[in-house]
This record gives structure tokens, sequence and C-alpha cells, in this order.
């Protein structure tokens, strides 16, 4: 489930398509994962969100536009998910291997936004629910064993 306080109804619209999308796509996954909370404020970095680990919350950039909302939305719901009902150890070795990166790698920091494993799950996320990215399409690529593996773990979830 999500909540949200303080966010226009144009957003809180956009929102729920994006939690509905996300569900449809991942329904397992979704009845997982424990409500998560938006807010609007000030976000660090340069996206329009961003998942705040210890509370559960996602911030939304005040005033982002529908248009990359939704996708937002959905990379950060990722991150929620990663967090409260993750990939098994295994499949995220899996995972590493698939995209790239070496097994020791630390999932939840490299040297950019685009070498951090966490960030690769989460646009994986993204293009499977959405069947496209529009954000960071160009940052990340993603393999198709990559994508074969989400698929995978929402069917064990
Ligand atoms: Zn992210």
């Amino acid at each position: 489930m999500i909540t949200s306080v303080g966010l226009s109804a144009t957003m809180n619209e956009t929102i729920d398509e994006a939690w509905t999308a996300f569900s449809n796509a991942l329904p397992n996954v979704a009845s997982c994962v424990p409500s998560v909370h938006l807010t609007e404020g000030t976000v660090s970095g340069e996206g329009d969100a961003e998942y705040i680990h210890n509370e559960q919350r996602i911030r939304v950039r005040t005033s982002t536009p529908s248009e990359t909302l939704r996708e937002s939305v959905i990379h950060e719901l990722a991150h929620h998910a990663d967090a409260t009902c993750g990939m098994p150890t295994a499949t995220r070795a899996a995972f590493l291997e698939a995209q790239g990166f070496s097994a020791d790698a630390a999932w939840d920091c490299g040297d950019a936004w685009e070498t951090t494993p966490a960030e690769h799950f989460a646009e994986a996320i993204v293009q499977i629910v959405s069947g496209q990215r529009s954000l960071a399409q160009h940052l990340v690529e993603l393999s198709p064993e990559t994508l074969d593996l989400v698929r995978e773990w929402e069917a064990d979830s």
C-alpha cells in the first residue's frame, strides 16, 4: 500500500498509477512489501525522488511533472522492495554477474549512481513494470539475463 501527505491531487493520481502498475507487474513482490509513505520536499541529488531507507518513505521533489513522476516513483518503489523483500543472496549474486559487476561489489554503493548495483536493480524493475525507461536508459544498460532474474524473483516471491 502507498500513502501520501501534502501532495497535489494530480501527483497523487500519478502515484496511484505507479503503484497499480508496480503491483500488476510484480504482484507477489507487491504483496510482500510493507506500506510506503510519500512526502513532498527537497531531494538530494538530481533525481525527482529518493527513498529514505530508515523511514520506509519516498520523498518526491516539489512540482515534479507527471511525465517523470510515474517512472521515478516506480524506481523508488523498487528500492523499497529491495530493502524489505529483496532478492535472496544467490539471486543477487547472479544479478551482479548478469550486469557485469564483480562478485564482491557492494550492493548499495558504487563510484557513481550508474555503477551502483542497487540502481541497476531499480532500473530493471522500471523496465519490467513499464516496458520502457525514459530517464536513465542511457546510463544503465540491462542484459536479458538481468530481466529474467527479476522475473524469476517475482515468481518465487
Ligand atoms: Zn535509485
